[in-house]
């Protein structure tokens, strides 16, 4: 069935990169990609993938969060069926694939069933996520992925009423509600998805760092979503002093401690790394007081975050542990006083290890050149894992990371990474 279905393979990827520029055009405004969440952009790309579905003559629906569902109907209308796609929305001034690579595939794979006659034997739904970059978006204390998420049944009451837009300070709730959505119907908690009717569910993305370019590689096949560990608060009190007049054993330096604490997380990096476990480590701010600090003092405080990421829940829990201790032993020495804050711990995600197997055999069979690693970034295949629904994801190429107007993905590698796809969903579809 594979080889029948992907013999007009070449048309059918054609089809997708056209649709991915039409995108491009309905969604670009003065000359960048505009899509925020539940927003005109993001509409106009859910209208125009609802379009291609209808003339791909599959089943169209929104659900209560306004996620879109293209269905091929299969043979045995019971059976559980699997599910392909991801997200719409991107991040202000993004890219065009980040998300929309995925829907798209999944209708490219479609358009080659169709042409070839192939009907599966379940439903195989495209999905296309409302939300996704829900951070870029909104405030306030929420999880993103509204989309997946309100799918799932993991999207809360408290994030309903309390992630609040940017652009026009509306809650989530509302803005569901005045859409014409069903804001009620995700506060059940039940999710919008009968999962007993989803056997797995499979998504390509591009990938947001550079490890295919660098390793010259079209396409990824994805072990896990990284967990992480977080401090979003983290602060370090030492003692503010002349900086000519205090010799170095009376200080109590707050900017040396907390580089010395970024320093040994460094060198723990190095060892963990070392011993084959998977992590990054990042100190993405570091500062002090603008109010208070001056070429002529000694710094009394520094403000600092740190994410920690990880597929090993068992290696955030160390981390967190490590940079609790390690920062009380420098604090003791000093004389200075960390406070790390809640150090949170979001779970890592596994991809499901036959689906990982099945997509490397294929990728073989198909002469596609891949290599397995995990994703640093969150995806909307997280929380299908998370929900205990077996999941996988392909990585495509794309120079330049993501979020930003120069992402680059080759029409070629996308061509690859759709045909695994393909050749993954003909052969269980
Ligand atoms: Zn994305």
């Amino acid at each position: 069935m594979a080889v029948q279905a992907l013999a007009g393979w070449n048309q059918s990827a054609a089809y997708g990169a056209a649709l991915l520029d039409l995108l491009r055009k309905v969604t670009t405004v003065d000359g960048s990609i505009l899509r925020p969440c539940y927003g005109e952009g993001e509409q106009r790309a859910h209208d125009l993938m609802a379009q291609a579905a209808r003339e791909l003559d599959l089943e169209v629906r929104v659900d209560g969060a306004g996620n879109l569902i293209m269905t091929l109907p299969g043979s045995d209308r019971q059976a559980p069926g699997w599910m392909t796609g991801s997200h719409l929305d991107a991040v202000p001034d993004g890219g065009n694939y980040d998300g929309a690579a995925g829907v798209v595939a999944g209708l490219a794979v479609v358009h080659a069933m169709r042409s070839a006659g192939v009907v599966p034997r379940a439903d195989l739904a495209v999905v296309a996520f409302r939300a996704e970059e829900g951070s870029s978006w909104f405030s306030g204390p929420h999880k993103s992925h509204f989309g997946s998420r309100a799918m799932l049944g993991q999207l809360s009451q408290q994030e309903l009423r309390e992630a609040r837009s940017l652009a026009d300070g509306r809650v989530l709730y509302d803005i569901l509600a005045d859409a014409g959505f069903n804001p009620d119907q995700i506060a059940l908690g039940r999710g919008l998805l009968d999962r007993a009717r989803v056997s797995a569910f499979v998504e390509l993305h591009i990938e947001q760092g550079p490890v295919l370019v660098e390793r010259r590689l079209p396409v990824g096949i994805v072990s896990g979503i990284r967990g992480t560990l977080r401090a979003r608060n983290a602060r370090c009190e030492g003692t503010y002093a002349h900086s000519g007049a205090v010799p170095r054993e009376y200080r109590h330096d707050a900017l040396l401690a907390a580089a010395e604490l970024a320093v040994a997380l460094e060198a723990q990096w190095g060892d963990w790394l070392a011993g084959g476990r998977d992590v990054v480590c990042t100190l993405g701010r570091f500062m002090t007081d603008p109010a208070r600090h001056s070429l002529t003092k000694v710094p009394g405080e520094v403000q600092f975050t740190i994410d920690v990421r990880s597929e090993d829940a068992a290696l955030l829990s160390q981390a967190r542990g490590f940079l609790e201790q390690t920062a009380l032993a420098i604090g003791a020495r000093r004389g200075v006083r960390f406070a790390l804050g809640a150090l949170d711990i979001g779970s890592p995600a596994r991809m499901d290890a036959a689906l990982q197997d099945d997509l490397r055999a294929l990728a073989a069979t198909q002469g596609i050149a891949s290599m397995t690693l995990a994703s640093g970034a969150g995806h909307d295949a997280a929380n299908f894992a998370l929900a205990g629904i077996p999941s996988a994801m392909i990585f495509v190429r794309n120079d330049h990371g993501s979020h930003n107007r120069d992402e680059a993905m080759d029409p070629a590698d996308f061509a690859s990474g759709a045909r695994l796809l393909a050749a993954f969903l003909i052969k269980h579809a």
